[in-house]
């Protein structure tokens, strides 16, 4: 019926098959997933909660969504769980209008320094409403500088302390801040948005059992559909709950939420946590290929997914080795690196990332030469011929890794 959205899709799909991306916050799902976010569910109107309905006909939907939130309390050990945010951004909007109110202090990791837009930042409506501080880390080690927070929220007496970050490469201490916090009486959030599959897998520590309240979408290392959830103490329950509807959204998109549970199921699996555990595998193999090849990495290593590489001794900015590896078939973005002296527009370095890779069957060999192809273009950043040579080569090694994870049902 419409030739034009077709061809964007199958665009969309040969671009996702003949290119090695390295976005760290981006995944391939299963055709589980797929099927599950395009299915009919999504008709249905659910406004409310299973067995609470303001429609009639959601006996399924019910089940759906029940099986979202038993399985995503089950795989991180919480009390509570909403499946219904629409996006990371919106749950962590929905955690504070319920616990706080206008004008109230939050502390959050700064944006330039790794944190996230919806913590507070004077470009999100978050920095308006609320009276944001943010700690950064160390000019240094890079590494969150914990004293320093310390320091700043006995300051700054934060109503809420907000944990969680989109470029950090290293495990975050989340019993340190629930230390911190209750030295001011301050309630704890941490956004897993990035991290939550690394928790699902066991490779990175749970903020379960130190948090009031955990926000992740389920979109990144998580490897299921766009979209988010909160977890929270069982006393935070129907305060959260009702503050997702009907304080800020409206019907939910029970497609969506079946697709997180088909995801909530696939990262309960064995399959799931040796994936996990190869994402750091892979992005510690890749991290050491880039520094044997004399790449600066901030915090000089990695224990997670991602990694940030800091191009200033190159004198190449972010933003021109970002274009030029996506025509050389490499995808990754530019990314503001700690004290960068470069706006978020042209920035001082890149982030790498290593879900997807490691979603297609990928392992360290591949890493290495992934590092390879990645130095040819920036050592030969003016040269349009080398782009065109090492894409052709990627396009040829890409064939070979399937783009779909096959999750196998352990029971
Ligand atoms: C990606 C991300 C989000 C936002 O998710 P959206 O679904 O894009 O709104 C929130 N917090 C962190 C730390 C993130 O990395």
């Amino acid at each position: 019926m419409d030739p034009n959205v077709a061809q964007i899709i199958s665009d969309e799909e040969r671009r996702e098959a003949e290119k090695i991306i390295l976005i760290a916050s981006e995944n391939y799902v299963s055709q589980a997933v797929i099927d599950a976010q395009s299915s009919v569910l999504a008709n249905k109107y659910a406004e409310g909660y299973p067995s609470r309905r303001f429609y009639e006909g959601c006996e399924y939907v019910d089940e759906a969504e029940s099986l979202a939130v038993k399985r995503s309390k089950e795989l991180f050990q919480a009390e509570h769980s909403n499946v219904q945010p629409l996006s990371g951004t919106i749950a962590n909007l929905t955690v504070y209008l319920a616990m706080l109110k206008p004008g109230d202090t939050i502390l959050s990791m700064d944006l330039s320094h790794g944190g996230h837009l919806s913590h507070g930042s004077p470009a999100s409506f978050t920095g308006k409403i609320f009276n944001a501080y943010h700690y950064g880390v160390s000019r240094e080690t890079h590494l969150i500088d914990y004293e320093e927070v310390r320091t700043m929220a006995r300051k700054v007496r934060p109503k809420m302390i907000v944990v969680g970050a989109s470029s950090y490469s290293r495990t975050i201490d989340f019993e340190r801040f629930r230390e911190i916090a209750d030295e001011v009486g301050a309630l704890v959030m941490c956004d897993i948005a990035h991290i939550a599959g690394l928790v699902a897998a066991g490779v990175h520590p749970n903020p379960v059992p130190f948090a009031d309240f955990v926000t992740s979408t389920t979109h990144k290392t998580l490897r299921g559909p766009r979209g988010a959830f909160i977890m929270c103490k069982r006393e935070y329950a129907s305060r959260i709950d009702s503050t997702v509807f009907p304080g800020l959204q409206g019907g939910p998109f029970m497609n969506i939420i079946a697709a997180k549970a088909v995801c909530f199921k696939e990262a309960k699996t064995e399959q799931f946590r040796e994936y996990g555990k190869q994402i750091v595998k892979n992005s510690k193999a890749l991290c050491e290929a880039m520094k044997e090849r004399g790449y600066k990495i901030v915090t000089g290593s990695t224990d997670n997914h991602l990694f940030l590489v800091d191009l200033t001794d190159r004198g190449i900015t972010g933003r021109d080795a970002a274009r030029a590896l996506d025509q050389a078939g490499i995808t990754l973005n530019k990314n503001v690196i700690p004290f960068d002296t470069q706006s978020p527009y042209i920035t001082s370095g890149i982030r790498i990332g290593t879900p997807i890779v490691t979603t297609r069957g990928m392992r360290e060999r591949e890493m290495e030469r992934i590092a390879e192809w990645i130095d040819r273009v920036l050592l030969n950043i003016d040269d349009l011929l080398v782009r065109r040579q090492v894409a052709a080569e990627v396009k040829e090694f890409c064939a070979e890794y399937p783009i779909r994870p096959f999750v196998k049902d352990e029971g």
